[in-house]
């Protein structure tokens, strides 16, 4: 076994603490790498925290992970020594079922195994994410890195990326539409940088009106302050898609009204508690809600490629990982510009 070196949570809503533990040793088709960079996705917050079920204790959190291989078993083709890699939210699935078949992994009908508080595929030996100094993947669930991005950067694409990204290509949203990303954090200011690349005139509904200038920064054409009723009336009956990142409880029926005839609602965002959505808000103008959960491996190398030719990478504020509770703290305020990542180098 690996002896591995990480910061977990040893119960719910525990504070995080460096905690040694053991991965597998490298496989014929695993690819072992070291981890130098880990994004904070507010996942990790719910996780610990036990807001979305109960989780696997000590928990390890962390799945932007992307750092550069050490070993690789004598089965594997893609990765040598040396190479950049990353790993997002899963590290395994069935691989046989129709999704799984489809580059849709992460719909994988036996469920995906999360990269951490999730089990192998033995049903019983806990997986552990990238707040590490290494881990061991089987070689269809690493990705190939660009050289040519910031590598600090690069970390939060594995999750705030290809979960914006996936999206907006299967709902096809690009030119003559107006998107509107709800929730300017991690997931919302990829979901602004993919939505101006391909074309959409977006617009980024927030709580913060200080998120005014950055987010004219990331490209994006307008700013709708959601606490400002004046506001949020001139953008009624607007947009063709909402592409919904809120991390809490927020009126769903209140952003329905945002959208145009036919449009969509698009849920990425997770919040704790189930919403509640009147029929009126959808049958007045024949709109739809849809939700998407990350994006399969073949999408996700197809995201990262797509950034790595039109520069485009997350903006990061790199912390110490004994800072991981005030990100946390900030992260939960809101106060996040916009994705904290972890250096590794620091454990
Ligand atoms: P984040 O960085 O904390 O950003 C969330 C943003 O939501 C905040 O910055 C804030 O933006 C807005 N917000 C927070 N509370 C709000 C409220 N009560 N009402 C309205 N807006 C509020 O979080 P993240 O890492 O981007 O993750 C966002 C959500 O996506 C989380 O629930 C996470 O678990 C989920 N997620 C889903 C997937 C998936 O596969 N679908 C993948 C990753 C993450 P403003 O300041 O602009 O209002
Ligand atoms: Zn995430």
């Amino acid at each position: 076994m690996i002896e591995t070196k990480g910061y977990a949570a040893q119960a719910p809503a525990a504070e995080l603490a460096p905690w040694t533990f053991e991965r597998r040793e490298v496989g014929p088709h695993d690819v072992q790498f070291d981890i130098l960079f880990c994004g904070v996705c507010h996942s990790d917050l719910h996780q610990i925290r036990d807001e979305w079920f109960p989780g696997i204790f000590p928990m390890v959190p962390g799945h932007e992970i992307v750092g550069r291989v050490i070993k690789v078993g004598d089965h594997v083709k893609k990765f040598k020594v040396g190479d950049l890699a990353g790993t997002g939210c899963m590290v395994d699935s069935c691989q046989e079922c129709e999704n799984c078949k489809k580059d849709l992994e992460q719909y994988c009908l036996e469920g995906s195994t999360q990269t951490y508080n999730g089990l192998e595929r033995d049903g019983k030996t806990p997986t552990y994410g990238g707040y590490s100094n290494t881990i061991v993947v089987r070689e269809e669930f690493v990705l190939h890195i660009s050289e040519k991005l910031n590598l600090a950067a690069v970390a939060p694409l594995l999750c705030a990326g290809i979960t914006t990204y996936s999206p907006l290509r299967h709902w096809k949203v690009g030119k003559g539409h107006k998107l509107a990303v709800l929730g300017l954090g991690g997931l919302g200011h990829m979901g602004v940088k993919f939505g101006v690349a391909f074309g959409a005139e977006v617009t980024v509904l927030s709580t913060s009106p200080k998120k005014e200038a950055d987010a004219m920064k990331l490209g994006a054409h307008h700013f709708v302050v959601t606490t400002d009723e004046a506001q949020v009336k001139a953008a009624k009956v607007t947009f063709d898609f909402i592409l919904d990142t809120v991390s809490a409880e927020h009126d769903f029926n209140m952003y329905l009204s945002l959208l145009r005839t036919d449009g969509t609602l698009i849920c990425v965002g997770v919040p704790p508690k189930p919403a509640e959505i009147a029929a009126f808000s959808l049958l007045g103008g024949r709109k739809s809600i849809g939700g998407s959960g990350i994006g399969g491996i073949a999408e996700t190398q197809e995201m990262l490629d797509f950034c790595a030719e039109h520069d485009i990478v997350s903006d990061i504020e790199i912390i110490d990982i004994k800072d991981i509770q005030t990100a946390y703290d900030r992260m939960q305020k809101g106060d996040v510009r916009y994705r904290f990542v972890i250096d590794l180098a620091t454990l």
